[in-house]
């Protein structure tokens, strides 16, 4: 197992960078300079860089909200595929569940809508709608799309994404949290299989990681469930 470094603390919470997360930006800007010239190259980094800034701000805003209802968070993890808040627990009651799973995609969609007019201005039209790496402008322009894709990827109704939370959570409230953790988690295999099926078929293989990454974790909330289960019926 590779160790992780501690980056900085804010609002008390350790901010973690997994040693394998450092693969990711050298090995893209390797390839990118390789094959496109040295600034593209750079462009690529720091793009990759802000996509971590976004996705801090959407892990930032869970655990804020997990503190509000008592749940300790002492970090939060940056892998090369993501960012994970290490609360302590996951709420059990489906509101707390609700409230603290919604706020991550909220963050994206929210500052996609602030961005908008000041991009607009800014980078221009054409800019804007056209993102790629060929200019500072459509660099920019990616970390504006780059949003919205990340609050609908992870509105997805599949463990461990925010979207399979926000299902169990609204299930939960006609249903036992067993019943509704199960019905989740076999509809997260459904979507699992799709993602590895589509990854491997057009070669996108972070599509395909993503897959896997999701189908494994489906077991881990199904052992919980059962766990809570258990111990319930016992007291
Ligand atoms: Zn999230």
């Amino acid at each position: 197992m590779l160790p992780s470094f501690r980056l900085i603390k804010i609002f008390d919470i350790d901010i973690r960078i997994h040693a394998s997360f450092f693969i990711l930006p050298a090995a893209v800007s390797f390839f990118y300079a390789r094959d496109y010239g040295y600034i593209v190259g750079v462009r690529a980094c720091t793009l990759i860089l802000l996509v971590f800034a976004c996705i801090l701000g959407h892990e930032l805003c869970h655990s804020l909200q997990a503190r509000r209802f008592g749940i300790l968070v002492p970090r939060i993890t940056l892998y090369p595929i993501g960012g994970v808040a290490g609360l302590q627990r996951i709420p059990r009651e489906p509101k707390q569940e609700f409230a603290i799973s919604i706020v991550g995609p909220l963050f994206n969609f929210t500052l996609a809508l602030l961005l908008f007019f000041p991009f607009y201005y800014w980078l221009g039209r054409e800019n804007l709608f056209s993102p790629s790496l060929d200019s500072w402008p459509k660099m920019w322009a990616n970390v504006f799309w780059l949003n919205p894709v990340l609050g609908l990827f992870n509105l997805v109704p599949a463990f461990p994404m925010d979207g399979g939370r926000i299902l169990r959570s609204l299930l939960a409230r006609k249903m036992s949290y067993l019943k509704a953790t199960l019905f989740c988690v076999n509809l997260g295999r459904i979507f699992a299989i799709l993602f590895l099926l589509l990854g491997v078929f057009y070669k996108y293989w972070t599509l395909a990681l993503v897959g896997l990454f999701i189908y494994l974790s489906a077991d881990s909330e199904k052992r919980q469930a059962y766990f809570y289960d258990e111990h319930d019926s016992q007291n």
